[in-house]
């Protein structure tokens, strides 16, 4: 069986692991409700402020910024808001990459399994 090389492209970039939360980071403390926002809302400069200081002290800044990029279209992660996330993704060439397998317990390879 022949395989689709932009399938195969897509695989040779493995997403990072979700990072290792311990539920004390500073997001864990602020409460999850400002992280994602509904639809249409935008955070204000007192909003943003708080989110970013904290994410800034965190220790896992760097891995959940990493993981966002490759996972998560939406909500305020690595210190970074969704538009900021995306221009980053445009700048490195990074598609986010859905269903989050780790999450559902299943290997990237169950993917091709059902196909
Ligand atoms: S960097 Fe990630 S884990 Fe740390 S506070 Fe910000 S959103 Fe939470």
């Amino acid at each position: 069986m022949r395989r689709d090389p932009s399938r195969l492209v897509q695989r040779s970039t493995i997403p990072p692991s979700y990072p290792q939360f311990t539920g004390f980071e500073p997001c864990a403390q602020i409460g999850p409700a400002i992280y994602i926002l509904p639809e249409g809302r935008k955070y204000g400069t007192d909003e943003l402020a708080v989110l970013r200081e904290g994410c800034w002290g965190c220790p896992l800044r760097a891995d959940c910024l990493e993981w966002s990029l490759h996972r998560e279209r939406w909500g305020f992660w690595g210190g970074k808001t969704a538009k900021e996330r995306e221009r980053m993704r445009v700048e490195r060439g990074i598609r986010v990459s859905e269903p989050h397998y780790e999450i559902l317990g299943l290997r990237e390879s169950d993917d091709d399994d059902a196909a």
